[in-house]
């Protein structure tokens, strides 16, 4: 019952050997970052270019780290959606051809599924609280994905909500490129403000008293760009910990009401961050304060379970193959999240 997991999605590419107990043998993965920032922003072309260089010695050295060969997997789990089409197929036709070579089954996996199952993964130095377990409200955010979702068990995911336009990382990244601060950028907000005065500058918290679950941050994103401009280079590069901390309250702000508003209506008692803005110091500390003022139990994945990684992916694959669930080969990649469960 144990898995090979391989996530192309984007710009990252990660093997993974996990079992359907959510244990991760290993992980290891290739970073494109520095491939991406000269173009500030990632160019399709070149993130399914590098998979396709990374990809096998990186299934090499998954075995090689849990100690394991090919007898040891049963299975192979893919990200087949949604993503970068290119990114994708290089993940997909690896694992169709390894599945025929070594007369194994292989189950593509949708990566969003992979983050709301992400908080039950484990190693050697992590686990979840003991009493973990669904139904449980996740907040999905990522550079591509704010969502907010109603876990019940696997497989059963009701979206709840989610931005009207850019998700909150883009935000933080777009700010951050329009500020000088490089890409991507929402680490080096998070920084940043850890200097400045959060109440510095205004910027708007659109719907935050809205009565849906919806978020829209595109506001946020031209009030800042206006903020830029009109204080100009210097004033820009004197304030930075005053503006970064400023522009990254209103997005925790709005995330956390969101998580606030879904908790209560739905009366859950376990709440999850995850995707790779949930990494934000400010944003964990935030949730972590409201989660043990209202009594919630609270879990924010460990960093690399949080941002794109195949150990969620191997960790779905492993549940559903358990389930008896494979996929054909005449399986594609789709950019879309596919079914009215996701959005
Ligand atoms: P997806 O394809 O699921 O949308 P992704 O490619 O955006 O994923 P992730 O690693 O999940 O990948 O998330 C990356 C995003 O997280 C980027 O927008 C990045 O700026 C943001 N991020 C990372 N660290 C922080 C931080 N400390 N504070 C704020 N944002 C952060
Ligand atoms: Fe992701």
């Amino acid at each position: 019952e144990k898995v090979l997991a391989i996530e192309t999605s984007c710009d990252d590419t990660s093997v993974a050997i996990v079992n359907r107990s959510g244990w991760v043998h290993s992980v290891v993965a290739a970073s494109q970052d520095l491939e991406h920032e000269m173009y500030g922003g990632i160019v399709p072309e070149i993130a399914a270019r590098n998979h396709s260089i990374a990809l096998i010695p990186l299934i090499e050295e998954a075995f090689k780290k849990a100690g394991m060969t090919w007898s040891d997997v049963d299975g192979i789990a893919v990200t087949n959606r949604p993503g970068l089409i290119g990114a994708l197929i290089v993940g997909l036709v690896t694992a169709k051809s390894l599945s025929q070579a070594k007369k194994i089954p292989f189950l593509g996996v949708n990566h969003l599924e992979g983050h709301l199952l992400a908080p039950f993964l484990k190693d050697a130095q992590y686990a979840p609280p003991e009493d973990f377990d669904y139904p449980y409200v996740g907040l999905a955010i990522s550079g591509g994905h704010t969502s907010l979702y109603h876990i019940t068990e696997l497989g059963e995911y009701r979206v709840l909500g989610a931005t009207k336009d850019d998700a909150a990382g883009e935000c933080f990244d777009k700010f951050a490129k329009m500020a000088g601060l490089g890409f991507p950028g929402g680490q080096r907000i998070d920084q940043m403000a850890k200097t400045g005065n959060p109440k510095a500058y205004e910027f708007p918290r659109s719907m935050i008293h809205d009565e849906t679950f919806d978020m829209s941050f595109s506001g946020l994103k031209s009030s800042g760009q206006r903020m830029l401009e009109q204080l100009g280079p210097e004033l820009v590069q004197e304030h930075l910990p005053d503006l970064c901390a400023s522009f990254q309250e209103a997005i925790v702000d709005v995330l956390i009401a969101k998580l606030e508003r879904a908790a209560k209506v739905f009366r859950s008692k376990r709440v999850i961050l995850t995707g790779g803005v949930s990494a934000n110091s400010r944003l964990r500390a935030r949730a972590e304060e409201w989660a043990a003022q209202k009594g919630l139990r609270l879990v924010i994945p460990p960093l690399r379970y949080c941002t794109d990684n195949a150990a969620m992916i191997g960790y779905v694959g492993a549940l559903r193959m358990a389930r008896g669930e494979f996929s054909e080969l005449d399986l594609g990649p789709s950019p879309q999240a596919l079914a009215t469960d996701f959005k």
